[in-house]
């Protein structure tokens, strides 16, 4: 950024994302070096650190604080009647129209009325094919023949297989409605369209959460999960003015569905689906009931043994749309000198400390005179309770901003003086403080910072 760089220049964009993602290591294009494969993103380094911290918070959030609530890693084959139960095979289609001239293909529910009216493409003006159902399920084949009968899909969602497993979970757990059963995995949809990033992607993962309910208190635990689902966000530093919720319409609801409730995040593309949150009454395990001749009855031995069908609310949520959103809303530009050149600005992710892909960074002020060892030792201190990393080369300033491009909450420097007093300089990435303090203070002192972390 040169001398006469505005303020307008430091907006967050998709572009700046994009490029911190590849320059650091967040995330890479899917096989780049044959020129990429479309909706497809690989994790680098510190993409997959981040992931997992954004999973192991939800998981920690939906299972850890809760008694009645326990996981699930189900496959990602399943049988095949399983997609026809759901209503996949026969619903989960997106209305495709292709240009005949430019070849683009779009989704005819996202182009504007006039060019769905007028069959006229967007992009060239040609004319557009009449629209069709696209199945956005992957097909492949399993076993040695390919010929339909050994047809499988690739999951399009986690959901039914928690489904497909409630009655595994009630015998063997001893689970009591109300109780939730979470799972954390791959999902596959074939998208028309992929763009925006990581935000839709042919694979991607999902962090869902089905809540059993005795019919009738459905409706209760609906608003519980949206407060609930609510405050993570919070809870994790995402900036509550980013966010809001979207309830579907009547055309927009699924044919099964009571109630749904998106959780909107604000994009650089503007406010978009992060979480659903949906009332899915007794539609999920009726249907496989219907379909695998399996009583899924729940037995109600607190009233009476009443058996019923129990209703569903379902919190789902894109894992890897959560990192997006949790980059997007990190980031920032903030002016820190008038020297008049790119320096006058950092770039810093300010992630919740629990989120940030490092947490501590160790730094020697100089390699020589035993203070690279010294740090090494403090790193060592240190690594068994935080992920660390360590840099010991260029001038101290240039390491702090890097660390502060990929959002280390704390750096800990070690000079000359920690040498001969057994103190460091704890600095902290938000507001670039510096404190000083004893070296035996040191874990203590991160523990208390993470704990009482506010986003400035
Ligand atoms: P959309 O309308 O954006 O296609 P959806 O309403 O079909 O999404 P759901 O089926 O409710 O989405 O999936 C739950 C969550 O999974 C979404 O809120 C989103 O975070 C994530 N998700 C869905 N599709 C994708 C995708 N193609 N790429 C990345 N994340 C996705």
């Amino acid at each position: 950024m040169g001398k006469n760089a505005k303020v307008d220049d430091h907006k967050i964009s998709m572009e700046k994302i994009v490029s911190l993602c590849k320059r650091r290591g967040f995330v890479f294009q899917s096989s780049e070096i044959y020129g990429g494969q479309n909706g497809a993103w690989d994790y680098g380094p510190l993409g997959i650190e981040l992931k997992n911290n954004i999973s192991r918070a939800w998981w920690k959030e939906m299972t850890q604080m809760h008694d009645n609530i326990v996981g699930l890693d189900a496959s990602i084959l399943m049988h095949p009647r399983t997609w026809e139960a759901s209503g996949h095979v026969e619903n989960f289609t997106d209305p495709l129209v292709d240009c005949k001239k430019c070849k683009s293909r779009f989704r005819a529910d996202h182009l504007e009325a006039e060019n769905l009216e007028k069959k006229e493409c967007p992009d060239c003006g040609g004319e557009l094919t009449d629209t069709r159902k696209f199945n956005l399920m992957f097909k492949t084949n399993i076993g040695p023949t390919d010929d339909n009968s050994s047809v499988i899909y690739l999951r399009p969602e986690t959901a039914q297989g928690i489904y497909v497993n409630y009655k595994n979970i009630v015998q063997s757990s001893r689970m009591k409605i109300p109780f939730g059963i979470a799972q954390i995995g791959k999902a596959f949809r074939n998208e028309i369209v992929t763009k925006n990033f990581i935000f839709r992607t042919c694979e991607f993962e999902q962090m869902e959460m089905q809540f059993f309910v005795k019919p009738g208190d459905d409706e209760k635990w609906f608003e519980q999960w949206k407060k609930e689902r609510w405050a993570f966000y919070e809870k994790y530093g995402i900036r509550m003015n980013k966010l809001r919720w979207h309830q579907h319409g009547p055309d927009e609801l699924a044919h099964y569905a009571k109630d749904a409730y998106d959780i909107e995040y604000e994009f650089p593309m503007g406010f978009k689906e992060l979480e659903g949150v949906h009332n899915r009454t007794d539609f999920d395990l009726g249907r496989h009931t219907e379909y695998s001749g399996k009583d899924l009855q729940y037995i109600d031995q607190e009233n009476g043994n009443q058996k019923y069908i129990p209703y569903i609310v379902e919190t789902s949520a894109g894992l890897t749309r959560n990192l997006l959103a949790f980059l997007c809303d990190a980031y920032d530009e903030e002016k820190v000198g008038d020297k008049g050149n790119a320096d006058d600005w950092r770039t810093v992710l300010r992630f919740h400390p629990n989120i940030a892909p490092t947490m501590v960074a160790v730094l020697p002020l100089m390699k020589k005179d035993g203070l690279a060892e010294l740090a090494k030792e403090i790193q060592a201190e240190l690594r068994e309770e935080f992920t660390t990393s360590y840099d010991q080369s260029g001038a101290i300033g240039k390491r702090y901003r890097r660390q502060d491009e990929v959002g280390t909450p704390f750096c800990v420097t070690v000079d000359y003086d920690s040498k001969e007093d057994d103190s460091v300089t704890l600095r902290f990435r938000d507001s670039m403080e510096q404190v000083r303090i004893p070296r035996k203070e040191l874990i203590s002192r991160i523990r208390e910072e993470i704990k009482n972390y506010k986003r400035v």
